[in-house]
């Protein structure tokens, strides 16, 4: 059964306190494919608590490169390398994110014994980050509205249709190997027969992660994040310090709420609380979003958010 877990590893912005270190999520698949969104400080701390290693990740994907988001890329590959860590990792981001890692590396780490690919993206795009006996996994990237360049990331799942087992036996076939001609070609000729796609599978539903980084209520995240699964939004303020907010390149509780609404996502998980909501205080910032999203979740460090489909 295809299932994607989403481990928060970092919850908070601005700067790491002794409730939330700051922005970094860890999310792995069914296939054991591991992708880290942002490197805040601290998050490999988080990271040997959670069920996965630095040895999981395949890539990492940076949002822009203000410390709340990269400060924990050095001492991840720090540990990859002193732990043998031997299968090759890329590291993708705007090009200022890409400069960082390459430099920070070049001078923190001498020689880590695997290889790192460095991915310089920019504007709008997408990546097949593989493909696997049907199954596929893209990642997409737009722009948010922060005060440097900063991009938005889309994790989308595709995975193969699932052959109904009542409707071969309807037709009075048995499953053999000319299913994968049949996933393949989008029909098979079984004893002279010809057996179509369309009438024996059942459309794979997917799932879908989009992850803001830091951003403004912002346009073209409302376009990426449509009908995603889980939007995990910029949430740093209260609505009461909306104009603090934009002028910071940031959103309140109550404007990711309206972007989930217009964007029709199934959930919400709010995260980059600023550290002045304390322990119980950041439950503000859930009230407000609720209010106006049903299927609303603050997110808390550790926490974990599993998602079957
Ligand atoms: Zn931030
Ligand atoms: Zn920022």
């Amino acid at each position: 059964m295809p299932y994607v877990e989403v481990t928060v590893l970092g919850s908070g912005g601005v700067m790491p306190t002794s409730e939330r270190l700051t922005s970094s999520f860890l999310v792995y698949d069914w296939r054991g494919y591991t992708v880290l969104l942002d490197a805040g400080e601290g998050a490999q701390i988080h990271l040997h608590q959670s069920p996965r290693s630095v040895h999981d990740i395949d890539l990492i994907l940076v949002t822009h490169e203000h410390g709340d988001h990269v400060n924990g890329l050095a001492g991840l590959l720090q540990s990859m390398s002193v732990t043998r860590r031997e299968k090759p990792l890329t590291i993708a981001g705007p090009k200022s994110v890409v400069d960082f890692a390459r430099e920070t590396l070049e001078a923190t780490s001498g020689r880590l014994g695997f290889q790192v690919n460095y991915l310089t993206l920019e504007g709008e795009g997408s990546l097949l980050l593989y493909e696997v006996g049907g199954d596929k996994l893209l990642a997409k990237w737009a722009p948010a509205c922060h005060t440097t360049e900063s991009l938005a990331y889309r994790l989308e799942w595709r995975p193969r249709p699932r052959i109904r087992a009542e409707a071969l036996k309807s037709i009075g076939i048995r499953p053999g190997p000319w299913i994968s001609e049949l996933l393949r070609d989008g029909e098979a000729k079984i004893g002279g027969a010809v057996v179509r796609l369309e009438d024996v599978v059942e459309p794979a539903k997917g799932a879908s992660i989009t992850y803001t980084g830091d951003t403004a209520p912002c346009e073209s995240i409302i376009e990426l994040a449509r009908e995603s699964t889980l939007l995990i939004h910029d949430s740093t303020y209260s609505s009461e310090l909306e104009d603090e907010a934009f002028s910071r390149g940031h959103s309140t509780a109550e404007h990711a709420a309206l972007v989930a609404g217009e964007a029709g996502v199934e959930s919400l998980l709010l995260f980059h609380v600023s550290p002045r909501y304390r322990g119980y205080e950041a439950w503000r910032l859930y009230r407000e979003a609720l209010a106006l999203f049903p299927k609303t979740m603050l997110s808390w460090d550790l926490q974990r958010i599993q998602v079957r489909f």
